[in-house]
């Protein structure tokens, strides 16, 4: 029986089928079950900040888990409380910032979801705002709530009735001035679309969203899961801004492979929950919050937002000389690169990649997505253009072929290989 065989029978279908058993990895790079060396753009999809296996990473579990993992949240661990104040720090908060912890990024905006529904509910001289705004093509989760906030008609399909009151917006700042009135409780901005294809948001988006928010009373709620950590050259996208919004969710890269998700709150939207409101019991244990504190730690000490910048720089000036006719130009910030093709073949190109040995992705047909380790230099960006520029050959050769076999030319070799 190979692995394909076991993971056909045995793992949920919800996913596509798995493209390859990994067994180890180390920095930037995996390995297969027979020993072949893979170097890794795709970092776990924004996860695995520090590369695998960091030294950094596997000290703080083994101590905390040799120490104290778990205790619910009926009680307090210092692991647990050096995090929140870390998070508020590197998000700027101000002391009447709070965290929220859950294990995922679905769990993050779920509790940002139970946020906007209490500032909306109507109390006591307030009005209820029963409308909750998302952007057309953003990605916020998989659960029932995170899935309502999700502005992809074909993943809510299946699974109608939504959790009502969440209504898409076009991502234009004309729509959101047009749409935005006093019955809304919160709008939802994913600040570079991840999944989507990594768009970026118009210029001046967000300041512009955090102006008329504040002017009609909604939360200005941040999705940073994927760009949050240092990912975009700055610890949250929207600080590129320079903005503050009340409420900004995370995941992802905080953990470096650990589950863990936050949500980090401002101002007075830092007053809403209270006792029973919302809960988790994994939430926030003391291995989880040690693990992101370790992980952030190390990004902060080793000057990785900056290299991030940097090496982000670097790799699009690269990319940009690739002499290909597939490829366009680059989107997103920072190392969140999105290389747009100028052919549908972006999933080819993925297959090349992992032929010649490149671990990257393609959100949709016409975008690889790039998203490495934090922490490269320039040995992983050099093997990365070698890589790409020879999986971009592989797929461009193909077109060629089958261009002109469509033509008449290349008969034979398409009857061969029928
Ligand atoms: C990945 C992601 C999520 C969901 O996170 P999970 O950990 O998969 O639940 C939500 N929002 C954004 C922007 C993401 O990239």
């Amino acid at each position: 029986m190979s692995w394909q065989d076991d993971a056909g029978r045995d793992l949920v279908r919800s996913f596509g089928e798995r493209m390859e058993l990994f067994v180890r990895g180390e920095g930037a790079y995996l390995w297969d079950a027979d020993g072949r060396r893979y170097l890794d753009f795709l970092a776990g999809i924004a996860v695995n900040s520090l590369g695998h296996a960091h030294p950094v990473f596997v000290e703080a579990i083994a101590t905390q888990a040799a120490t104290l993992a778990h205790v619910s949240n009926y009680f307090a661990t210092l692991p647990q409380l050096e995090l929140a104040s870390r998070l508020k720090r590197l998000a700027g908060t101000g002391d009447s910032g709070r965290v929220y912890f859950g294990n995922s990024g679905a769990e993050a905006n779920e509790a940002a979801f139970k946020l906007a529904r209490l500032h909306g509910a109507a109390t006591e001289g307030k009005a209820a705002r029963p409308r909750i705004f998302a952007l057309t093509d953003a990605f916020h989760g998989r659960t029932m709530g995170t899935l309502a906030l999700t502005g992809k008609p074909y993943m809510q399909e299946p699974f109608l009735p939504m959790v009502p009151g969440v209504e898409f917006i076009d991502s234009t700042i004309e729509a959101l001035e047009a749409a935005l009135d006093d019955r809304v409780a919160a709008v939802f901005v994913e600040p570079i679309k991840g999944e989507a294809g990594v768009l970026d948001l118009p210029d001046g988006y967000l300041r512009a969203a955090r102006a008329l928010t504040h002017e009609h009373g909604a939360l200005l709620i941040v999705d940073e899961i994927q760009t949050g950590a240092g990912r975009t050259g700055e610890w949250f996208a929207f600080q590129h801004a320079g903005i503050t919004p009340d409420a900004v969710t995370v995941a992802k890269g905080i953990g470096g492979g650990f589950p863990i998700g936050a949500l980090i709150t401002f101002g007075a939207a830092s007053d809403l929950f209270y006792p029973g409101t919302h809960g988790s019991t994994f939430g926030g244990n003391a291995l989880g919050t040690a693990v992101a504190s370790a992980v952030l730690g190390e990004i902060e000490n080793e000057g990785l937002v900056a290299n991030s910048a940097e090496r982000g720089r670097q790799l699009r000036t690269a990319i940009g000389a690739i002499d290909s006719t597939l490829v366009g130009g680059c989107r997103g910030q920072g190392l969140l690169i999105g290389i747009g093709l100028r052919h549908p073949v972006a999933k080819a190109v993925v297959a090349a990649a992992q032929e010649h040995g490149l671990i990257i992705n393609a959100p949709n047909d016409e975008t690889i997505r790039l998203v490495p380790p934090l922490n490269i230099g320039d040995v992983e960006i050099d093997e990365f253009v070698r890589l790409f520029t020879a999986a971009l050959r592989t797929v461009e050769d193909a077109l060629v072929l089958d261009a002109s076999t469509r033509a008449g030319v290349g008969g034979t070799a398409r009857e061969v290989s029928a």
